[in-house]
């Protein structure tokens, strides 16, 4: 027997036949519809699995995908976008955050604009990462600019449980950390959002458990399936979720039981407590204030918050995005990226003109790159 490699880990899950097989069945259980069904893909990493294999093109004309606000980057208002550029700007800091973020816009430009001016900005694959650039640059201040949602949130506790734990006192943060559930909240509360069923994000219930979504199918009656990202999880959820719309079911079910459990992950969970509480309210980008809808850090660990150290240079004034840039609808699921004017002529990923470009993730880039667009 040969050496286990990583593809032979994930070829199963991308298998055209089985592919097609769900397809079939969703066809068959979908005839028994009496209206359409839109579902919520809340996680970019859904979309981009949807638009790189082509899924919506095989389901049937009754089932619909609409697309979420699950990105971290795409939801980040340009104001918050304008403290990392601000921070980074001073002399004595190096300003470190992950991957995407550094090429979203702010008002001021973005963070690779900051960096073409003199700032230091670096990204890491891990937040631990940072620890050894502060070890290596003792006399500046290493400033992490967090993002993401409940999947990045322990890495970033964890960061700072070491920071506690040993005393650095040369690494701060700005905490941009946001909740799956509270956006979902506000978008079943807006009647133009004609959102049937949720497709939840499996790395989020990884953490969270999928008892974050419990509400959903008792509260506002919307049934949700947590599905993993490969093609074949994908269709396997839309399958579950069609088959409860046929036999008039409402339940919170979960596909990708390889690792999602009701509980989650409680170590993350306590560890994130310990660090960060409820932010009253988060802004996010397109959606506006989401009440409980971000995170922040717990009063006590004030010495390490870049927020309350910076006061005076971070103002909080709300800044609205390009006019003709429709992120906000495209957040909500209630437009497409082609309905955009400037999709693939002015906006585009070497020029974006709104965060749903610029991310890898955003929605914008997945129809542009996926699209053929390239
Ligand atoms: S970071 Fe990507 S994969 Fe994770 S929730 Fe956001 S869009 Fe989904
Ligand atoms: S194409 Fe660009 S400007 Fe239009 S909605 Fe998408 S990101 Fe915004």
């Amino acid at each position: 027997m040969g050496e286990l490699q990583l593809k032979d880990l994930y070829t199963g899950f991308r298998d055209p036949e089985v592919i097609q097989g769900y397809a079939k069945l969703i066809e068959e259980e979908a005839k028994k519809l009496s209206s359409p069904i839109n579902i919520m893909e809340v996680c970019g990493g859904h979309t981009h699995t949807i638009m790189k294999y082509g899924l919506q093109q095989l389901l049937p004309e009754n089932i619909n995908f609409l697309h979420g606000p699950g990105c971290p980057v795409c939801i980040m208002p340009k104001e918050r976008i304008d403290h990392a550029y601000i921070l980074a700007m001073q002399e004595d800091v190096i300003l470190v955050t992950l991957g995407d973020m550094i090429k979203v816009p702010g008002s001021k430009g973005s963070l690779q604009d900051a960096r073409a001016q003199g700032a230091d900005v670096r990204f890491v694959y891990s937040p631990l990462d940072t620890l050894k650039i502060a070890k290596e640059n003792p006399e500046k201040k290493i400033i992490f600019f967090a993002i993401g949602f409940e999947t990045t949130t322990p890495m970033s506790a964890a960061l700072l449980d070491v920071v506690v734990k040993q005393n650095i006192s040369n690494i701060l943060f700005h905490i941009n950390h946001v909740t799956v559930p509270e956006a979902m909240e506000l978008l079943l509360a807006d009647d133009e959002c004609k959102i049937d069923a949720f497709l939840g994000p499996s790395h989020v219930s990884v953490i969270s458990g999928s008892q974050i979504y419990d509400k959903f199918p008792s509260e506002y009656k919307k049934p949700v399936v947590v599905g993993g990202f490969e093609p074949v999880d994908v269709m396997e959820s839309i399958s579950m979720i069609v088959r409860q719309f046929a036999q008039k079911r409402c339940e919170l079910e979960v596909q990708y039981k390889r690792a999602v459990n009701t509980e989650g992950n409680l170590k993350a969970q306590t560890l994130n407590e310990n660090y960060f509480e409820k932010a009253p309210h988060f802004r996010f980008r397109g959606l506006g204030d989401i009440p409980n809808g971000g995170l922040k850090l717990r009063d006590e660990y004030s010495a390490y918050n870049a927020e309350v150290l910076y006061e005076e240079l971070l103002k909080s004034e709300l800044i609205d995005d390009h006019k003709l840039c429709i992120c906000g609808d495209i957040l909500k699921g209630k437009a497409t990226p082609p309905q955009c004017s400037i999709f693939g002529t002015a906006c585009k990923p070497s020029t974006p003109m709104g965060s749903c470009m610029v991310s890898s993730e955003g929605a914008c880039a997945a129809y542009y790159k996926y699209g053929n667009l390239l």
